[in-house]
C-alpha cells in the first residue's frame, strides 16, 4: 500500500493546473489523547490521498495540527471522514478567505513529539486549565478596557506585516522563545490586568494560556479560533475590524490580506511592502519582505552573493551544496546581517 508522495511538486502542479478544480484551504487541530500516533497516520494518509487532500499534517501523541487544501466537490465526504473520528467530530475548521489551488503541492503526515514545538514539559501543570476563549465581538470588548494588556503570541515575521492595534508584538523567532520573554515582560501584570492573547489559528494559545495560569496570570483569555476566524466573525456581524495588514499563512499563499495597511517595509530598501518571499538561491532560502524593484534588481535574492549562486548551472549549484545539509536548516527565520532594513 501507498503510505508516501509519489508525485514532485512540479508534477503535482501541472496536474492541479489541468484540473483547475476549486479547492478549500482549511485548518484545524485538535488535543487529544493518541495512543498509536504512527498508525494514526497512516489512516489519514490513506483517507485523504484517495481523497486528493494536500497538505501538512503533525501527529502527536498530544493530538493534530493540520493545514490543507481540500477539492470543493468532495469537501462533504472529507467532513464526513473526520466526524467518524471520535476527538474531531465537530472540530473547528478554519477555512481560508482567499483560496488558491496551489496552496499546498504535496500531502506531508509527519509523525512529530507534539504538534506544536513549545519547548514545555507538559507533566509540570495543568494543560486542560486553559484561558477563557473569547470571540470576535467579546474580544473587540476586552481590547478596548484599558486594564487590558493584548499580546500576539506569534513570531516576529508573522506580527511584522498585520497585527491587532495596540498589541504587544514579541521580537522572537520562535514560539518557544516567546513563552518566558512575555512572561518577564509582564510579570508585574499578573494579579489584576487582563492578559489576553492571539495567535493564527488558535492553537499556540491552546498551550499558552494554561501555562500562564499554571504561572499565576489570574485574568487569560484567548481568541478563540485565532485571527482567522476573527476575520470570519467580523464579516459576517459587521463588527469593527481591529487587525490591520495581513495574516501570515503557512501555506504558498504565506498571507491573507485582511485590510489594506501595509505596515511593514521591503528588508532591501526599506520601502513600504509586505510581500514575504524566499530567497531564490535554494541553498539560502531566506525568508524576507521584498519589492518588486528590488526582487527585479536582486533577481528574487536576498544578496550578491545569493544572486551570484542562482546564476550558476544547476548542477553546478548542487555541487557547491555538497555537505552543507538541507536547505531548511539554513533558514534563518527571517532575520540576516545582509539585509539592511531587518537584521
Ligand atoms: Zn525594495
Ligand atoms: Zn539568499
Amino acid at each position: 500500500m501507498q503510505l508516501y508522495n509519489k508525485l514532485s511538486a512540479k508534477e503535482r502542479e501541472a496536474l492541479l493546473e489541468e484540473a483547475g478544480e476549486d479547492r478549500l484551504t482549511l485548518s484545524f487541530y485538535a488535543y487529544a489523547k493518541i495512543g498509536n500516533p504512527e498508525l494514526f497516520r497512516n489512516h489519514l494518509f490513506i483517507a485523504w490521498d484517495q481523497m486528493d487532500v494536500l497538505g501538512r499534517i503533525y501527529v502527536a501523541h498530544e493530538g493534530i495540527n493540520a493545514q490543507l487544501s481540500v477539492p470543493a466537490k468532495r469537501f462533504n465526504e472529507f467532513k464526513e471522514f473526520i466526524d467518524n473520528i471520535y476527538f474531531l467530530e465537530n472540530v473547528r475548521l478554519n477555512i481560508a478567505i482567499e483560496h488558491d489551488i496551489k496552496s499546498f503541492l504535496k500531502l506531508k503526515v509527519k509523525v512529530r513529539k507534539k504538534i506544536v514545538a513549545d519547548g514545555l514539559n507538559d507533566e509540570t501543570f495543568d494543560v486542560t486549565n486553559k484561558g477563557v476563549h473569547v470571540d470576535a465581538a467579546k474580544f473587540n470588548e476586552l481590547i478596548r478596557d484599558p486594564n487590558t494588556v493584548l499580546v500576539d503570541m506569534r513570531n516576529h515575521y508573522e506580527s511584522e506585516i498585520g497585527h491587532f492595534q495596540g498589541a504587544i508584538t514579541p521580537d522572537v523567532d520562535t514560539f518557544r522563545d516567546s513563552l518566558p520573554i512575555i512572561e518577564e515582560d509582564l510579570k508585574d501584570y499578573k494579579e489584576d490586568k487582563n492578559l489576553v492573547m492571539y495567535c493564527t489559528g488558535g492553537i499556540r494559545c491552546e498551550k499558552a494560556s494554561a501555562y500562564y495560569k499554571h504561572r499565576g496570570f489570574k485574568n487569560v483569555f484567548q481568541l478563540e479560533g485565532g485571527i482567522i476566524e476573527y476575520t470570519r466573525q467580523v464579516e459576517k456581524q459587521k463588527l469593527e475590524n481591529k487587525f490591520i495588514g495581513k495574516n501570515f499563512v503557512f501555506d504558498h499563499r504565506r498571507a491573507e490580506r485582511i485590510t489594506e495597511d501595509v505596515i511593514a517595509q521591503c528588508h532591501q530598501c526599506g520601502k513600504a511592502c509586505d510581500t514575504h518571499v524566499n530567497c531564490a538561491n535554494e541553498a539560502c532560502h531566506l525568508l524576507f519582505i521584498q519589492c518588486e524593484k528590488c526582487a527585479q534588481k536582486m533577481n528574487n535574492c536576498c544578496s550578491d552573493n545569493c544572486k551570484e549562486i542562482a546564476a550558476l548551472p544547476y548542477e553546478k549549484q548542487k555541487e557547491l551544496r555538497k555537505g552543507k545539509g538541507a536547505s531548511n536548516k539554513i533558514f534563518k527565520k527571517g532575520r540576516s546581517q545582509v539585509l539592511k532594513f531587518k537584521q
